[in-house]
């Protein structure tokens, strides 16, 4: 691996190689990333980087988009057959982007925007205060009720109160899936426009695994490097209505000339994202996201969001076992368990020192692992979380750590 840049740039590829090795060494359980294929890789590694090719198929702005244009043309239309989608953009350079995108495609400075709160499962793009979008768009948040689940009545109350131009169905860490209907029924009824942001579900969407709001909504944004298992990048569906404000609002509103390379990459985890194995993949991971969530909760944490999963990822309040989530994270990280520290609904805590964690177990599973494993890890969580005084008990647990990840080679191509 990195035969070239081993020889030019020492420094760099050992710093690459060493992230290598903790990508082999760590459990990963950050429900945002994944390993990606090395089909992927290869495409993202390409000479497709070299090119610049703003517009889009059939009208750029350069010469000699012959190649370019077959690549971008066979994302969007893999895309569409995934999703079920009347138009595709694939240029958005990432989740973030996407969004802002969305909302100069639909809305004026000043409008509405009634979206999930960050602390109840939402995103930071929809509307919090430290965004520079809350500058320029009004943002208003729904929460989830006593139960853990998005409170239909207080949003519909809230749509009907503040008459947002835009409701946006999305989030980065609640564990259930959602009824598009419902969102749509109360947008209607208030004379509002769609947005799901499904950045996270992508994947377990494209597999049948969970509900598809692209044939429901206005328009719905995306990462592509999450579940969905591509380059890092962001992709908008919408309904053919819309495709000319969102295409025009990407570019030239927005961008520049799209990353070529990356989109070569998302064509190909497109295509790998269309084959029974993918189907199997988003199965297992809400099979694991199961018995992960079960012996956790068994062990102590308090599960949120009704106590269950129902996708790839687990909000839990660590606080019952008189740690912190920030303690949590950094006993984890010395065991060799990577997860991210994370606010529970209406925390009490502040974000750099919340209740939570948040795990979730798509990169696990795309290295084989299965129910068993699902139990060892979590065991393995426990056992850090109740001894994170003890170095003896820590140290065997990283031991332990490396064992397990052996079994399951991650890139073995790369010698
Ligand atoms: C990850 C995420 C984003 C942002 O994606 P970036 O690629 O990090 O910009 C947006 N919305 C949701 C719901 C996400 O989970």
């Amino acid at each position: 691996m990195l035969e070239y840049l081993t020889k030019q740039d020492p420094e760099i590829a050992q710093f690459i190689k060493g992230e290598l090795q903790r990508q082999r060494n760590n459990i990963e359980l950050i429900p945002s990333e994944n390993f990606v294929s090395v089909p992927v890789l290869e495409a993202l590694g390409s000479i497709m980087t070299n090119k610049y090719s703003e517009g889009y198929s059939g009208k750029r702005y350069y010469g000699g988009q012959e190649w370019v244009d077959q690549i971008e043309t066979m994302a969007i239309e893999r895309a569409k057959e995934l999703f079920n989608a009347e138009h595709v953009n694939v240029q958005p350079l990432s989740g973030a982007p996407a969004n802002l995108a969305v909302y100069a495609a639909l809305l004026e400075p000043g409008d509405t925007v009634l979206g999930m709160d960050l602390s109840h499962g939402g995103h930071l793009t929809h509307g919090h205060p430290v965004t520079f979008m809350a500058k320029i768009f009004n943002f208003v948040r729904y929460k989830t009720g006593e139960d853990g689940l998005i409170d239909f009545d207080n949003l519909r109350a809230m749509a009907l109160e503040h008459k947002p131009k835009l409701i946006v169905a999305g989030f980065s860490a609640y564990s259930r899936d959602l009824d598009y209907t419902k969102f749509k029924e109360i947008a209607d009824e208030v004379g509002a426009l769609t947005m799901a942001d499904i950045a996270h579900i992508a994947g377990l969407i494209a597999a049948g695994e969970l509900n598809n709001p692209v044939p429901i909504f206005d328009v719905v944004s995306t990462t592509t490097h999450k579940t969905l298992r591509g380059p890092r990048g962001g992709m908008i569906m919408c309904k053919k209505e819309h495709a000319k404000a969102i295409d025009k609002a990407v570019f030239p509103g927005l961008q520049g000339g799209p990353h070529d390379h990356q989109i070569a990459a998302l064509a190909v985890a497109l295509g790998e994202a269309m084959k029974p194995e993918f189907k199997e993949y988003a199965k297992q991971v809400k099979v694991n996201a199961k018995v992960l969530c079960d012996e956790l909760k068994a062990g102590g944490l308090k599960v949120m969001f009704g106590e269950i999963t129902e996708n790839h990822l687990i909000l839990a309040d660590v606080t019952p076992l008189g740690i912190t989530g920030k303690i949590a994270q950094t006993v984890l990280d010395e065991v060799r368990i990577t997860l991210n520290m994370n606010t529970i609904p209406d925390d009490p805590r502040k974000p750099m020192d919340p209740s939570g964690i948040r795990l979730g177990t798509p990169p696990v599973t795309t290295r084989g692992m299965k129910e068993p494993e699902m139990k060892q890890i979590a065991a393995m969580i426990l056992k850090a979380l109740k001894n994170h005084e003890n170095e003896a008990i820590k140290q065997e647990i990283a031991k332990e750590v490396v064992e397990l990840t052996n079994k399951f080679p991650l890139y073995p191509e790369f010698e």
